[in-house]
Formats: structure tokens, C-alpha cells, sequence
């Protein structure tokens, strides 16, 4: 068998024992054969020499797994929609490996689509070719935003058909974080009344994960502040690219404060904060403005998880910080968007105002924020009224960001130098991954993917070769829905 040099003997989750996961196979599929491999990504992680192997779309699969382990699925709970969900659990995710990096970081591996695992309740533990390119694209290109997220390897695929709206091409994701553990598996424990095998997760996250939470009077308590600091950043960093989530239920969100499970997710392209994504979302419960409030409704869960560590005050007490630390997170992010090197409380009302004519005319999100990055050193207002249609409210708009300039110490170079590195060129729009899937579906042609994964990996820096993938979308791109169908 493929022998991984750094992949450790046994897996860390062996350590927490069998209340926490089931040992289960992967099932094979014929005709394995490699859909994508991230060659930059897998560079890091010190697996370039697996690149010439072409046996390599195998273990991608799951027909084979690395050293004859079996693969792992993992038991978790959570709430859907608002809604106490019972258990869920790894129905299509199994952990085939860990694996140390060069860099001495360490990586859970899982294969998401191998077959049905103990947790797949009615699923069919598959997953579609549609639904692994778009988790795929978009890992990586939030990772090159500069986002905490789980990672994509590669994509295998083979001779194997699954039933969703109509038949479609099954495929595996390989992808890697350093823990997959989500909030769900907290809650998992506490609602089965198993408070021992809780405490045992928190010992074991708060060990590998959050060392510095050790120290601590209550570690449970400073875990849970470490995961709120992280989630509201998380959440602010989201809200600056504009990208929605979809679907974020209490399984979906991770103690490691990571963008987890990519689904019917989207970015904004007009600015309408009421946009929701997902087309399954009828009441629009995770809209792109609800985004922030939904991160502490699913904090509340985790906190509620953890009632037998921490004594409820404490929690409360912990929850009370977030509404602050995500409004510090978010000022931090419009402060880098509009160039500026400190923020005072009166700019909210500068970037309300900005908010508000975006609103009303619609405006590209990402357009907007880089052709004001090129403003500052251009000066060229005729680029801004295009977008802004409102010309008073633009001006007027304008005079208040030039006057706010004039307190601010940097040069226009380096102030527009600022501006480019937080305001991306380049985002994953719905009509980019739906070209790169249709030339995979229809034409076995795989190329588009990896182009797009490349541009998205440098979305701050100007590609002229990928020109195009910075444009509005085609008329055709607003008849494209996502659902949690995948
Ligand atoms: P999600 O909506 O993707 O967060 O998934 C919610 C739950 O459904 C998780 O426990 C998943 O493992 C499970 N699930 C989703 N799709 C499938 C599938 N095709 N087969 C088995 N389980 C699935
Ligand atoms: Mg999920
Ligand atoms: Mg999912």
C-alpha cells in the first residue's frame, strides 16, 4: 500500500475511545479516477511525491485507504434550523488518516462521500461531483482570502451514479483540518446525559487544540471564551468578503472557529443584506445580515453544551462579550476596507452611509471595494458613479471620505496598498463554479477547476489572464439556485 511517510500510527481520536466514533469502511466504486489534486496545498503538507502516482485516485476514493486503517465516523448532535436535530453524526465523512506536516502542524484527513457510514440515518453517504467542486473551489479560495477554513486536497471520482433531484455523477472530497470537531459533538454528549465522555471532549479539544486554556481556573470557561472570540472574527471576516454560509446549524460550526461545511453557500454580488443563499432557507433564518446574530444563537448552544463544566454565570457572562468582540472584529475589517489606519466610533456612520447607497443602487459588493482601492490614487470618480447611481448621495459621500482622509497619515500609495490586500479582486461567484462543474459533468474536462482554484488562491493580486473571472455575472448566472441538496 501508499505509504505516507509523515502519517502518524494511530489517530487522536483513538485516544477518546469507542462513545465517540465508530470504526467503518469506506465502500469502493469502479473506475477511480482523479477529478482534482491541489498540488500548492499538497506541497505544504509534504505530499508532493504523491502527485506522480497514479494509483493515487484510489486511496481519493476510498477503494483503498493509506496503511490499511479503517476509517473512522464520528457521533454528534445539533440543532437544524433552530430546531433540536438528536444525533447526526459523520453520515458521509469518514476519517481515513492524520498526517504531520512540515511545519509540524497536524491534520485530521477525511474523506467526505466514501459510502454510507453507522451515522448516514437515510442518506446514501454519497456525495455529488456538483456539490465536491463547488466544497473544492471554495475551501481554497476562502483560505486565500486569508479566512480560517477546512481545506481541499483533491477530488476523486468514478464509475458510480447517486439519485438527488435526478441522477448525478457520485465523487469524494479529500479534506484536511486540524480538528473536524464541531459544536454538534458538545451536544451530543450533553443531551444524551453523558457528562463524563463531555468533560473527556473538552479535555481532549482544550489539550490539542487550546494548550493555553490549561492554565486556567475553569479551562471549560476559557475554551468557551477562545471559541466565541474566534467565531465572531470568523463571522466579521465573512461579512467583509460577503460570503453567506447557507446552512449554519450548531453541527456545522467548528470549535476551532473554521468556515465548516460548504453547501448551498454563496457571495454577494449586488449588496442586499436580506440575500439569502440558500434556496432551501424559506424564512431566510441565515441570511447574509443574520449571519452575526446566528454565530452567537449557535454559541448559545455550545455554552448550553457545556452547563455541567461551567456554572451558567459564567456562560452567560462569556456570551455577553461576543455582541462587542464581533463589532470590534467587523470595525477592524471596514477600517482595512477604507484604508484607514485607525478606526474611531464615528466612522460606523461614514460606512452606514456608504452601506445605505449600495443598498439602493444594488451595487457589486466586490466591484465596488476594489475600484475604490484604485480611487484613492486615481481620483477618477466616474468608475464610482457607475456603481453608485445616486450621483448627490455619492458625492456627498465622497466629501466626508476625503475630509476623513485628511486626519489619516498614510500616503495614497500605501493607504491604496492596504485597500488592495483586503478588498479581493477575485471571489468564487455561483457562475464560476457552475462553468468549471458543467465542463467537468459534460465533457469530462477538468481543467476550469483547477484554473479557478489557482486565481482564487492570489484573490488580491491582479491576474490579467483571469480577467474574467472578475466581471459582474452573465444574465444566466441569476437563474442558478443552491439548495442543501448535494
Ligand atoms: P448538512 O446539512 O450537510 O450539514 O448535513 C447534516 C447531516 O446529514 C450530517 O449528519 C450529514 O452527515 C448528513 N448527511 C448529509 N448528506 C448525507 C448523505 N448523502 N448521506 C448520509 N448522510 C448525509
Ligand atoms: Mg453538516
Ligand atoms: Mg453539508
Amino acid at each position: 500500500p501508499l505509504q505516507f511517510a509523515q502519517l502518524p500510527p494511530a489517530l487522536r481520536w483513538q485516544e477518546l475511545g469507542t462513545e465517540f466514533y465508530q470504526a467503518c469502511p469506506s465502500t469502493p466504486m469502479a473506475q477511480a479516477h482523479t477529478v482534482a489534486w491541489n498540488a500548492e496545498f499538497a506541497q505544504a503538507l509534504g505530499l508532493a511525491e504523491l502527485t506522480q502516482q497514479h494509483q493515487i485516485a484510489d486511496y481519493l476514493i476510498g477503494n483503498q485507504t493509506p496503511q490499511g486503517q479503517t476509517p473512522l465516523a464520528t457521533v454528534y448532535s445539533g440543532h437544524q434550523f433552530g430546531i433540536n436535530a438528536g444525533q447526526l453524526g459523520d453520515g458521509r465523512a469518514l476519517l481515513i488518516a492524520e498526517l504531520t506536516d512540515p511545519e509540524a502542524t497536524r491534520w485530521e484527513i477525511q474523506l467526505k462521500g466514501a459510502g454510507p457510514t453507522p451515522y448516514s440515518r437515510r442518506g446514501d453517504g454519497r456525495a455529488v461531483l456538483r456539490s465536491t467542486i463547488r466544497e473544492y473551489l471554495c475551501s481554497e479560495a476562502m483560505h486565500g482570502l486569508g479566512i480560517p477554513t477546512t481545506r481541499a486536497l483533491a477530488i476523486g471520482s468514478a464509475q458510480h451514479t447517486v439519485w438527488r433531484e435526478t441522477r448525478e455523477r457520485a465523487a469524494v472530497l479529500t479534506r484536511l483540518a486540524p480538528t473536524f470537531v464541531r459544536f454538534g459533538h458538545f451536544e451530543h454528549f450533553y443531551y444524551h446525559g453523558q457528562p463524563q465522555a463531555l468533560q473527556k471532549l473538552a479535555d481532549w479539544v482544550i489539550s490539542h487544540h487550546y494548550p493555553e486554556c490549561q492554565s486556567n481556573t475553569n479551562p471549560y470557561l476559557a475554551l468557551l471564551n477562545a471559541v466565541i472570540y474566534r467565531t465572531a472574527k470568523l463571522i466579521a471576516q465573512w461579512q467583509a468578503v460577503g460570503f453567506c454560509h447557507g446552512v449554519m446549524n450548531s453541527d456545522n460550526m467548528s470549535i476551532l472557529g473554521l468556515t465548516l461545511d460548504y453547501g448551498p453557500f454563496g457571495f454577494l454580488d449586488g449588496f442586499n443584506p436580506a440575500h439569502i443563499c440558500n434556496h432551501s432557507d424559506d424564512t431566510g433564518r441565515y441570511a447574509y445580515q443574520q449571519q452575526p446574530q446566528i454565530g452567537l444563537w449557535n454559541l448559545h448552544c455550545l455554552a448550553q453544551a457545556l452547563m455541567p463544566l461551567v456554572s451558567k454565570d459564567d456562560l452567560l457572562a462569556a456570551l455577553a462579550n461576543y455582541q462587542d468582540l464581533f463589532e470590534s472584529a467587523f470595525a477592524e475589517e471596514l477600517r482595512k476596507k477604507l484604508g484607514f489606519s485607525n478606526w474611531y466610533e464615528s466612522d460606523w456612520s461614514l460606512a452606514t452611509e456608504l452601506f445605505e447607497l449600495m443598498q439602493a443602487a444594488q451595487t457589486d459588493w466586490t466591484i465596488f471595494w476594489r475600484t475604490l482601492s484604485h480611487w484613492i490614487t486615481e481620483q477618477n470618480d466616474t468608475r464610482l458613479s457607475d456603481l453608485i447611481l445616486h450621483r448627490e448621495g455619492l458625492q456627498n459621500w465622497l466629501q466626508q471620505y476625503r475630509k476623513r482622509l485628511t486626519i489619516d497619515a498614510q500616503e495614497p500609495k500605501q493607504r491604496s496598498s492596504l485597500m488592495l490586500n483586503s478588498n479581493p479582486k477575485y471571489i468564487l461567484r455561483n457562475h464560476l463554479a457552475e462553468i468549471a462543474i458543467r465542463k467537468a459533468e459534460n465533457e469530462h474536462d477538468f481543467s476550469e477547476i483547477e484554473r479557478l482554484r489557482h486565481c482564487l488562491s492570489n484573490p488580491y493580486r491582479e491576474q490579467n489572464e483571469y480577467e474574467s473571472y472578475a466581471q459582474l455575472p452573465p444574465d444566466w448566472a441569476s437563474t442558478l439556485s443552491v439548495s442543501c441538496s448535494s
